[in-house]
């Protein structure tokens, strides 16, 4: 059997470029016992790909997770035909021993994908995965939203951000969001119920706000950083909550060439806001409980999903970048 999967010839200096990476093919072992085989079906694309690949060396398989099919077992708790979802690596065939850590990245062992119905797999890469997790996991426990308050999301029409906007209108939340076009910003507001969105390329942020939260913004779920979110600090109310999720903003650019902070002391003291970043890992133990609810809001017809697939594993760096620039609305996957 032989894999195809892409190699790190360099680290990202800021935008990835195709010739960071390089299609190989290996060739797979016989399985021992133990062990089981899998193929690809869904590769995920994602955000923390660009700043977590520094941290390794050059010369390992690319990082990411899939949602992988069964074909081959020595292990009769994985047996064929059923679905794991792992951080296998952008790879199209890989062995499995549970016994060894595989995964360097989240700290997770692969899972097999719950059953999850007639709905398509690849969800288990976003609504009911990582992103979907994410979404749950960081606005309840992190922004501790009340009916009637007032959220502001950035990176709003993608994987989490939309996510996050439903949770927060099925809890009765005004909610706004920050995307970058008019399609994302009609797709909000037409289709998932947002109260407002706006397209932070064209319109000023500080006075679209004002006038979409006259009184002032209670919650903040931050994907982006940088500028965007000076602003949405600036007009938050006394005893704000700001969920740090992410910061893509930042991420093609190299630590020491950032721009000097804004000051946000100010607003943060006086309107004694609460700052919290985190990682989903952080609720590993309770990662079916996110799973079970993003699927029950999804059959009650409360949580919406879309997806940009990109077909084709060779087109993997493509998907990346398109979903680094905003090509993506909702969760960027490709199929092999
Ligand atoms: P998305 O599906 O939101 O895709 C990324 C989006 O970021 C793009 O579509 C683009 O949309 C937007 N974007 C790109 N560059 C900029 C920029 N300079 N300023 C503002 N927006 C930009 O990705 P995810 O939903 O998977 O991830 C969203 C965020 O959540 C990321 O920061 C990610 O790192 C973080 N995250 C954090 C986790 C955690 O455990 N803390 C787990 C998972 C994700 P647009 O058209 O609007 O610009």
């Amino acid at each position: 059997m032989k894999a195809k999967k892409f190699v790190v010839v360099n680290h990202f200096v800021n935008e990835a470029k195709p010739t960071d990476l390089k299609l190989v093919e290996e060739e797979l072992p016989p399985l021992k016992n133990g062990e089981y085989l899998v193929e690809a079906e869904y590769l995920s694309v994602d955000p923390y790909m660009r700043p977590y690949l520094q941290r390794f060396p050059v010369g390992i398989t690319m990082i990411g997770s899939q949602v992988a099919k069964i074909i081959e077992s020595k292990n009769p708790n994985f047996p064929v035909g059923k679905r794991i979802v792992g951080n296998l690596g952008w790879r199209t065939h890989t062995i499995i021993n549970p016994s060894t850590n595989q995964d360097d990245v989240l700290q997770q062992q692969p899972y097999v994908l719950p059953d999850i119905g007639d709905l398509p797999s690849s969800l288990g890469l976003g609504v009911l995965g990582m992103p979907g997790n994410t979404a749950y996991f960081g606005l309840l426990e992190i922004c501790k939203p009340k009916p009637g308050e007032t959220i502001v999301i950035s990176g709003a029409a993608g994987a989490v951000g939309s996510h996050v906007g439903q949770i927060a209108k099925n809890l009765g939340l005004i909610v706004i969001g920050i995307c970058g076009s008019d399609e994302k910003c009609k797709w909000l507001t037409e289709e998932l119920g947002f109260d407002s969105a706006i397209n932070y390329k064209t319109a000023s942020i500080a006075s679209s706000l004002r006038k979409a939260a006259p009184q002032g913004v209670d919650c903040y779920f931050d994907n982006v950083g940088g500028d965007i979110s000076s602003v949405v600090m600036y007009q938050m109310r006394p005893f704000g909550r700001v969920s740090v999720c992410g910061s893509i903003s930042s991420y093609n650019t190299d630590a020491s060439s950032l721009p000097k902070s804004t000051i946000l002391q100010p607003v943060i003291v006086f309107n004694q806001l609460k700052i919290e970043g985190f990682i989903v890992t952080r609720w590993a133990d309770r990662w079916n409980e996110g799973i079970i609810q993003n699927l029950r809001w999804i059959r009650e017809g409360k949580l919406r999903y879309r997806e940009t697939v990109t077909k084709g594993f060779e087109n993997m760096f493509d998907a990346f970048i398109g979903m680094m620039r905003g090509e993506n609305v909702g969760k960027a996957i490709i199929q092999a």
